[in-house]
Order: structure tokens, then C-alpha cells, then sequence
């Protein structure tokens, strides 16, 4: 699998980079084999029309506007030149329900599952169920319901002999450590940590985690080589949390950086 990080943040900031510069921090979306995006936070500021036109899949963890802000705007660019069918948005039906009560109803934005007409829409929803495996164009995800402040998931993410943990928006959780730890192919672990440390009370009540929460969740996997990828960082704290991180000694740790390209 080849990921594409769109985005890797908790918001969008602009920060000083350390060596004189500055580094754009966009919210998640990440791009796997060029044609399925896992979250949808960012789509259209960082692809080109052509790599729109190939996305065929949107697989989303829940609703908040950072995992969906990309959407609306991806619609708006393919209506209209639909020519393989709509865009698939994969997600709980709890979550589909939000996104046409709240985003796509005709008031906010149009309801791109409809327009231009039913037959050359955009967009079209799928839910999924929790830690049923489904499967498309090579790939096979398992989704499960994670302890966020909304309904959410995370994802295993299988291809041939590799498989990847996506972990969504959580905070301390169980399920998914148990669903990850069975999996044989497990390659990578992509896992939320939003708050530094001492923002640990902020972290509990939104839904999140700090790097001394991550450790402890991390532990559950009983991989600690595994290769793991933060991401979910608050841009305000990235240093902070960066450097909280590093001191936890893990060896294949990595914080995600946008642009970023991961092959498993
Ligand atoms: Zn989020
Ligand atoms: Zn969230």
C-alpha cells in the first residue's frame, strides 16, 4: 500500500518549522493507492484535478468537520464530469445520517448525492458495519468503534500480505488494540495524539490523547517495534508533543509530516 498524507493535524496553522521556515499543518486525509482517502479533511488543497478525478473511495472515521472538511469541495469539482460513477463515502450510517442532515442539505451545500441528478451525482453513500470486513478494488477493511465524543471508528486496512491500523479520533480505548493484535499482516499503525501532556484533562474530555495516554494505549498491541506513525497533532503543540514522543523511546516511532509518502 502506498499512503499519501494529505494532512496529518488536528487543525490548520501555518507554524515556524525550527530551521527559519514555515511548515502548513492541514487537517487528515490520507491517500491510499492513489484511490481511497481515509478521512477527508484534506482533498482538494492538496491534489490536482486529475488526482480528484481518481478517487473512487472515501472511507471516514466520523464527522467532525476536520475528517470532512475536503468533501464538499471535492464534489463541487467532479459534478458535473462524473464519468465512473459517484465517489463512494464509506461510513457509518450514524455518520452518513449527520453528514446529509448537517453538511449536504441543501442549505450549507448542496445534496451532491442528488445533483446534478440522481444518475450523474458525485457522491453516493455506503455504510459499512462495525468489524464486518468489506472489500473494493483490492483492498479489505475491517472498521471499529473506538471512544471518541461522537460515533467513530478506526480502521484495519488490509492488502495482500500488509495491513494497516488506522486508529480515527480516540481516546483510551480497548477494542481495536484486541482487533489489531489478531492481525498477522499488521504493518504499520497510524494513531491519534492531539494534546501535550499536561493537557491531559482537555485530552479525556474531547476525546483524545496525550503521548503518556498513546504509550499506555500502544502498549495494548504488544508490538513495540511495530512501526508507528503519529498523527492528529494540535499544530499549536507540534513541538511539544513532538518532543513528549520522542522521549517515550519507541523505535520505529515517526510524527507524520504533510506530504509525506508511506509504503507498507
Ligand atoms: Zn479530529
Ligand atoms: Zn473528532
Amino acid at each position: 500500500m502506498i499512503i499519501r498524507v494529505l494532512g496529518c493535524h488536528g487543525s490548520e496553522l501555518t507554524v515556524v518549522d525550527g530551521k527559519g521556515g514555515t511548515h502548513e499543518c492541514r487537517t487528515c486525509g490520507f491517500l491510499v493507492n492513489e484511490i481511497c482517502m481515509v478521512d477527508a479533511g484534506s482533498v482538494s488543497a492538496g491534489l490536482q484535478e486529475i488526482e480528484q478525478g481518481k478517487i473512487r473511495h472515501v472511507l471516514l472515521s466520523h464527522a467532525h468537520f476536520d475528517h470532512i472538511k475536503g468533501l464538499p469541495l471535492l464534489a463541487d469539482n467532479l459534478v458535473g464530469r462524473v464519468q465512473n460513477g459517484p465517489v463512494k463515502i464509506r461510513a457509518l450510517s450514524e455518520v452518513l445520517d449527520d453528514l446529509r442532515r448537517h453538511i449536504f442539505n441543501d442549505v450549507v451545500f448542496p445534496d451532491f448525492t442528488r445533483l446534478p441528478t440522481v444518475n450523474s451525482a458525485p457522491l453516493a453513500y455506503h455504510a459499512f458495519d462495525e468489524e464486518k470486513a468489506f472489500t473494493f478494488d483490492n483492498l479489505e477493511v475491517t472498521a471499529v468503534r473506538v471512544n471518541h465524543i461522537v460515533p467513530t471508528v478506526g480502521f484495519i486496512v488490509r492488502q495482500g500480505d500488509s495491513a494497516l491500523l488506522y486508529s480515527g479520533d480516540t481516546s483510551e480505548t480497548r477494542r481495536i488494540w484486541e482487533v489489531a493484535a489478531r492481525e498477522p499482516r499488521l504493518k504499520a499503525a497510524f494513531i491519534e495524539t492531539s494534546f501535550p501532556n499536561d493537557l491531559r484533562d482537555l485530552a479525556k474530555v474531547s476525546g483524545h490523547l496525550t503521548p503518556e495516554m498513546f504509550a499506555r494505549e500502544f502498549a495494548k498491541l504488544g508490538r513495540p517495534d511495530l512501526p508507528v506513525y503519529i498523527y492528529h497533532l494540535k499544530p499549536s503543540y507540534r513541538h511539544v508533543i513532538a518532543a513528549e514522543l520522542k522521549r517515550l523511546n519507541l523505535p520505529n516511532l515517526h510524527v507524520l509530516e504533510e506530504d509525506q509518502v508511506v509504503r507498507i
